[in-house]
């Protein structure tokens, strides 16, 4: 998959520009350095992306186990993880699901005071 530079329109391969660093915490997104103009290039690793998706529904899977368990802050604790992992993912549903996860776990925190 050919990087391309937005500024000088420079086409490579990735390997070409040199890595300075995630644009986010634990996101696909990178910033390369153009080896032609210098400008910062933000790529999305796709390679990634499975992985990104695997990652999202295993923390899914732990945050159901968490609710089951009402161990709140366990729950939380994953979905902000699960938020953070789909700031790069961007999935709708996956939005919804924290949306309506925060709402389950705020109820369970609320019915065991810690
Ligand atoms: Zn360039």
């Amino acid at each position: 998959m050919p990087v391309v530079c937005d500024r000088c329109g420079f086409e490579g391969e990735k390997e070409q520009f040199e890595h300075i660093g995630n644009v986010m915490c634990c996101g696909p997104l990178v910033f390369k350095r153009c080896p032609l103009c210098g400008e910062p290039v933000i790529c999305d690793l796709q390679e990634m992306r499975g992985e990104m998706e695997d990652a999202a529904r295993e923390v899914s899977m732990g945050i159901e186990a968490a609710i089951q368990e009402s161990d709140a802050a366990r729950a939380r604790e994953l979905l902000d993880q699960l938020y953070c992992i789909n700031k790069s993912l961007n999935l709708d549903p996956i939005r919804a699901y924290v949306r309506a996860s925060s709402k389950r776990i705020n109820r369970i925190s609320g019915a065991q005071p810690s």
